[in-house]
């Protein structure tokens, strides 16, 4: 009885303490922040960079604090000596702590309206990787942009609630993460992480891999900015019905001059053969690693592909080959995880244990 009012008075609190607030559910990924709210979706999606004067610490950032985001992802590869673009993300890992919180700060107070001093409550995803110093350091940052309670939740698990699967039951289901920096393979059952493969090889690695194919059969070097690019245009993963070609620019080595390259689908995708089958390695032995009963689940529920790299064509089909199981891409697989962290949001009461570990 006491306890069930204690309950009562303090959704009550809850209640009084949301009236004005804008809640906010971020998704703090390797390659792009985003930032949603309750009843209104994703309000800001803003690639994780940040441009610093290097030297300085604190660290200053140029433009008077407006090289983060978009500002700072145009910088990259294009600064000048004083100037470095940062992701402070990049591996999984919160490599610099002081440049998170300038870029969290950054972008909560772009969608953020001063509501009556009323601070909102904030559920931040983070990479599993992720230390427990860490996570309460991105608590902290959090705090000090503005937030009244901070929680995290472990990236897959926001991304399977906000690819809707049930991850309440006593049964497996299975997600693969693939983002810029880190792919995260993970089986979930009863709300907790079972089994979990974190690996440093995604979109970045990809992009890598044309960057080098391109030099050594073309002898050209280009760009990070213009192998994502290719890589979007018509990178793929399976035989493509019909394949496409794409015009690239660099530089050619031998003469250092500026050059154009027309490169096909087929040559995109045998560049990016090797960080993709690493990929499919990792998933082959997460499923190693899962207990008998909840791997026979998938066999019902399958695989769901989130991130980025989700929208890869063809990734499907061999991700199925390879294991077996039926795979699906979540909708909107870029925007899963925050999501996910704006229905945990409204489900707070129902989803604090679930927070609870993370
Ligand atoms: P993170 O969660 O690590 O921030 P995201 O889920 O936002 O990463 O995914 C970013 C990665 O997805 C980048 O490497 C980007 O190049 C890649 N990406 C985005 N769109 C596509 C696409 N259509 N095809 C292939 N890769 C894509
Ligand atoms: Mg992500």
């Amino acid at each position: 009885m006491a306890r069930g009012l204690g309950l009562s008075l303090r959704r009550m609190f809850n209640w009084a303490m949301s009236l004005g607030a804008m809640d906010l559910g971020i998704d703090l990924g390797t390659a792009n922040t985003l930032v949603c709210v309750p009843g209104k979706g994703v309000v800001l999606m803003e690639p994780s960079v940040v441009a610093v004067k290097t030297g300085t610490h604190p660290p200053i950032v140029p433009l008077n604090g407006r090289a983060v985001g978009y500002e700072a992802k145009r910088m990259i590869e294009r600064t000048p000596e004083n100037i470095k673009a940062i992701r402070p993300l990049k591996d999984g890992v919160i490599a610099d702590f002081e440049v998170t919180e300038i870029m969290l700060r950054y972008f909560i107070q772009k969608v953020q309206r001063r509501s009556w001093g009323v601070r909102p409550r904030m559920v931040v995803s983070v990479p599993s990787g992720v230390t427990a110093v860490q996570k309460e350091a991105v608590k902290n940052s959090a705090i000090n942009a503005g937030a009244r309670r901070v929680y995290t939740v472990f990236e897959p698990k926001a991304g399977a609630i906000g690819a809707g699967l049930e991850i309440s039951e006593p049964q497996g289901a299975m997600v693969i993460d693939i983002g810029g920096g880190t792919t995260e393979v993970a089986v979930l059952s009863l709300g907790e992480v079972v089994t979990l493969q974190s690996l440093p090889v995604a979109g970045d690695e990809m992009d890598e891999a044309v960057i080098t194919y391109v030099r050594d059969m073309y002898g050209l070097e280009i760009g990070h900015r213009t192998a994502e690019e290719v890589k979007i245009a018509i990178g793929s993963a399976y035989p493509l019905q019909e394949e496409v070609s794409y015009e690239i620019r660099g530089k050619d080595i031998a003469a250092g001059l500026p050059r154009r390259l027309e490169i096909s689908s087929a040559e995109i995708r045998e560049a990016i053969t090797s960080p993709i089958h690493r990929i499919i390695d990792a998933a082959k032995s997460c499923l190693d690693a899962t207990p008998p009963e909840l791997a026979s689940d998938l066999l019902n529920t399958g695989i769901t592909l989130l991130g980025g790299g989700a929208l890869i064509p063809g990734l499907r089909e061999i991700i199925s080959e390879e294991t077996g199981l039926e795979v699906h891409v979540a909708e909107d697989p870029i925007t899963a995880v925050a999501r996910g962290t704006v229905m945990l949001l409204e489900r707070l009461d129902e989803y604090e244990d679930v927070l609870a570990g993370d």
